[in-house]
């Protein structure tokens, strides 16, 4: 009989492991044939978030260089390497388009049709677009999947969910919120994929209070101005009139970082050097376990500052008064934060050229401005100077940083989830927006479309309407009879909408104390409460503790989302292969 193999979830990482069976399946395969379904409502490839039916002005937030689906040499992996074009090669593009999501749709759907011709003849796959439902079965032996309008489920030796980003129901904060919006005949939409969200209660001319100002809230902007018919000519927006007027803040009160906007020329710094797997693996040999405040950011800090130090003084060593052999050593002695403090301000005279990272993180902290004209300029001229820093190579430390952000994030996936601070503070340095989408910040705001409302942005619900407060304006306060949360879910396996997850959630699957799936770090296998894995279903991607850079993979960066496929499908295949030797020996 053959066996059977279901694979929940078509996005990208769906995508990736069929990828993975193709490349690993003619060596490691031997059972009686292979029949792999692959369930998804949305088409195989783009999945979800990168399916064809949306918006042409929604763009990626990666230059179409730095994406990948392909495996290459520096990927730590037991699977064989097969080479394939990154997105630009693939679409013949500059590599530093910012492509739309449609078209990296249409690249996810060749990779996925390029899987599928190099699966040995043995293996098939069937598409079920449909949503899978809940998964039963005993651990010993074949599962069931359900299929919403299915009266019977497939049948499955072996189970991998790549469900990826979730739905969530609402919090306390944002029932409240909701129930108070619906009281009221005001609009409230919670955290949602933006490009799925029905933005037209959202009337023109009329003030609406965006929470979050990373990349959901770029997608909103651009839907609700290019998209409401407004354009650009040059610098200037020409409103269509149709657009509300937004006030955005957040927590930081600013955009995420820009994107930088030049290559990198050079030696790259010689990373990892103080958070490589000799630090992770002391860290997990830890009789009492790590803190991270105290154990792992340290040494988080210290890889970014050497990072940082390493260009700084071998490409642009006019502005240190040191040579670099005898800053490393100090550097490397530096007992703490202090005294590597000391160091820095004798050896590099600007403070422009010190790396802060707390400053990077909360730029307005202590920043007060007595009124909001002010500050709505004031923070023009910040937008404007991150855009210029991050477009200006005599800069290129902050590129080093950014090498070294991508370097302690793949070490880091193997200390399992860390809390969700380190996933905002990575992806507002490292994961901003296009320069171009920053650039259309500024002429909306010129253009009166876009107010900014400061940070540590409080919402208020009172009087029949929503009132944010921050703490950057003293006294001001806007009123609207609208409010967007602009993020995404959170990924809580608890809260989820998904029933596959939530019932999973309840059969005793582990979750961190944030809420996500517990996995194997090791081969991606669900883990139950008492820390065992489940010998036959696993699962891989951002609801995960195992989740990697939640982007896609840069090419030659060690992809350690491809290494996780890799291991997760070798797994499978071993597995499915023993099982049928031991049927044969019986
Ligand atoms: C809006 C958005 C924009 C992003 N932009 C970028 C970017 O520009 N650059 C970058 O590097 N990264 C980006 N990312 C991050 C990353 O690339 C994506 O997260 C990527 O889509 C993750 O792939 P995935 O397959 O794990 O999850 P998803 O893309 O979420 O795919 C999961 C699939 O599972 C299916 N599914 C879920 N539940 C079920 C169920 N019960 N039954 C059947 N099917 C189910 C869904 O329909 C979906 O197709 C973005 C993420 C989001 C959310």
């Amino acid at each position: 009989m053959r066996q059977q193999l279901v694979i929940v979830g078509a996005g990208p990482r769906g995508t990736g492991i069929l990828e993975r069976v193709a490349a690993n399946a003619p060596a490691l395969y031997g059972g009686p044939g292979l029949d792999i379904h692959l369930v998804d409502p949305h088409p195989p490839g783009g999945g979800r978030i990168w399916r064809q039916a949306q918006s042409p002005l929604l763009w990626m937030n990666s230059h179409a260089e730095d994406v990948t689906m392909f495996t290459d040499e520096t990927v730590a992996m037991a699977g064989p390497v097969r080479e394939g074009p990154t997105l630009h090669e693939w679409a013949e593009l500059h590599g530093r388009t910012f492509a739309d999501r449609q078209l990296q749709g249409r690249y996810l759907a060749w990779v996925y049709e390029r899987a599928l011709a190099e699966l040995p003849p043995d293996v098939t796959v069937h598409h079920h677009p449909r949503r899978a439902l809940r998964i039963s079965g005993p651990d010993e032996g074949r599962q069931q999947v359900w299929l919403e309008g299915r009266p019977r489920p497939l049948l499955a030796d072996l189970v991998i969910l790549a469900v990826g980003h979730l739905d969530g129901e609402l919090d306390a904060e944002q029932a409240r919120l909701a129930a108070y919006a619906r009281e009221h005949g005001l609009v409230h939409l919670p955290p949602d994929f933006t490009a799925d969200s029905d933005l037209c209660a959202l009337k023109a001319g009329e003030p609406v209070l965006v929470r979050g100002f990373g990349l959901a809230f770029v997608d909103l902007m651009v839907l609700l101005t290019e998209g409401r018919g407004g354009r650009y000519e040059g610098e200037t927006y020409l409103p269509s009139g149709r657009e509300p007027v937004l006030y955005v803040g957040s927590r930081r009160g600013v955009p995420y970082h820009s994107k930088i906007g030049y290559d990198w020329t050079g030696d790259r710094p010689p990373l990892p050097r103080f958070l490589g797997p000799a630090e992770v693996e002391e860290l997990l040999a830890r009789p009492g376990g790590f803190d991270f405040r105290r154990d792992v950011w340290p040494l988080i800090e210290k890889e970014l500052g050497f990072a940082h130090y390493h260009r700084l003084f071998t490409a642009h060593p006019g502005r240190t008064t040191m040579a670099w052999a005898d800053f490393e050593e100090k550097y490397a002695a530096a007992g703490g934060p202090d005294e590597t403090r000391a160091l820095v301000s004798g050896a590099v005279p600007d403070p422009a050229d010190r790396l802060d990272l707390a400053a990077l993180d909360r730029p307005l902290d202590a920043v007060r401005h007595a009124s909001h004209d002010d500050f709505q300029k004031a923070l023009e001229d910040y937008i404007e100077a991150d855009l210029n820093r991050r477009h200006d190579p005599s800069h290129s430390p902050d590129l080093a940083v950014f090498l070294g952000l991508l370097s302690v994030y793949g070490q880091l996936v193997r200390l399992g989830d860390i809390g969700t601070w380190w996933h905002g503070f990575f992806s507002y340095l490292a994961s901003g927006p296009p320069g171009p989408r920053l650039r259309q910040m500024l002429a909306l705001s010129r253009a009166g479309v876009l107010r900014f409302v400061g940070a540590g942005m409080a919402v208020t619900a009172e009087d029949g309407v929503f009132r944010a407060t921050s703490a950057t304006v003293p006294g001001f306060g806007v009123e609207a009879r609208a409010l967007v949360e602009a993020r995404l879910p959170e990924p809580t396996v608890g809260r989820t909408r998904d029933s596959l997850l939530r019932e999973l959630h309840a059969d005793g699957a582990a979750e961190t104390p944030d809420g996500l799936l517990r996995v194997d770090p090791g081969d991606g296998r669900i883990l139950d409460r008492t820390g065992r894995p489940h010998p036959r279903r696993f699962a891989l991607g951002p609801y995960t503790d195992a989740r990697a850079p939640g982007a896609f993979t840069r090419p030659r960066t060690g992809g350690p989302a491809f290494r996780q496929n890799d291991a997760t499908v070798r797994a499978v295949l071993t597995f499915l292969t023993a099982s049928y030797a031991k049927e044969l020996a019986r």
